[in-house]
């Protein structure tokens, strides 16, 4: 298999369409840009899993998504998509970069479910942006895109919410990425797992996300062990 492209939780590899690519989940964790780096045997694996029941989910629940189906424990075949450079990030409670910036404190629920954009650059350490910076860097051809991105964003947010909380989960924040298959459909692409998401345990508060390794507040392959046992109860 001819590998395509390379990035820091996922490897992408050619197949003989040129509509469909697949995805393979690598073991590593990185966190701040890439700062704080490790590998964690068998996270691929759980990731893969995770993200494929949610995006078997979503995709009936009518969110078009880029998966075609998982193909072996780490890896999916995808439909090929050109990636938005736009992470959209959906939060119900705040945490993280939104707690650090505004100084609001962690847990506090929002009183309504916000969408922020960010530019997808390393260089530039993903910066918030807004739709008129979104446009003067064609991230987007027309502002209804960003739109339909924030649309998408609710809509998942949504059934996530529902989905997660009967397993016991609450959602607290989530990033998801799109993409523009060979027809020029905006798609979800990328993953939602507890890399790109904060879940935190209902019953005890627990963390159960990759804040556990930015923080090294605990054992992320038990967390999502137990995440994945959940969805599949
Ligand atoms: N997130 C992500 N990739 C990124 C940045 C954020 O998956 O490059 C996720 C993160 O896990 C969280 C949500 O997006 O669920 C909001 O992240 P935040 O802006 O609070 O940034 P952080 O403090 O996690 O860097």
């Amino acid at each position: 298999m001819k590998l395509l492209y390379e990035g820091k939780a996922k490897k992408i590899y050619e197949t003989d369409n040129p509509n469909e690519v697949i995805c393979e989940f690598k073991d590593s964790l990185t966190a701040f840009n890439g700062e704080k780096a490790d590998k964690e045997e068998g996270k691929g694996a759980l990731n893969c899993a995770i993200t494929t029941i949610i995006f078997e989910a979503l995709q009936k629940e009518g969110i078009p998504t880029h998966l075609i189906k998982q193909i072996d424990e780490t890896k999916q075949l995808v439909k090929k998509v050109e990636i938005i450079p736009i992470e959209v990030v959906v939060r119900n409670i705040a945490a993280g970069s939104l707690s650090r910036r505004l100084g609001l404190k962690e847990g506090k629920k929002l009183p309504f479910t916000i969408v922020e954009f960010y530019y997808k650059n390393d260089d530039l350490n993903d910066p918030l942006i807004n739709d008129d910076h979104a446009m003067i860097l064609n991230l987007v051809e027309k502002r209804e895109e960003l739109d339909k991105l924030r649309e998408y964003g609710l809509k998942i947010n949504d059934f996530l919410v529902k989905f997660f909380d009967k397993i016991g989960l609450i959602l607290v924040d989530f990033k998801v990425e799109f993409g523009k298959d060979k027809d020029g459909n905006i798609i979800l692409a990328d993953e939602i797992t507890p890399d790109s998401c904060r879940l935190w345990d209902k019953k005890t508060g627990k963390k159960m996300d990759k804040d556990l390794f930015r923080f090294d507040l605990g054992d992320i392959k038990e967390a999502y062990t137990e995440i994945l046992n959940r969805l599949k109860g």
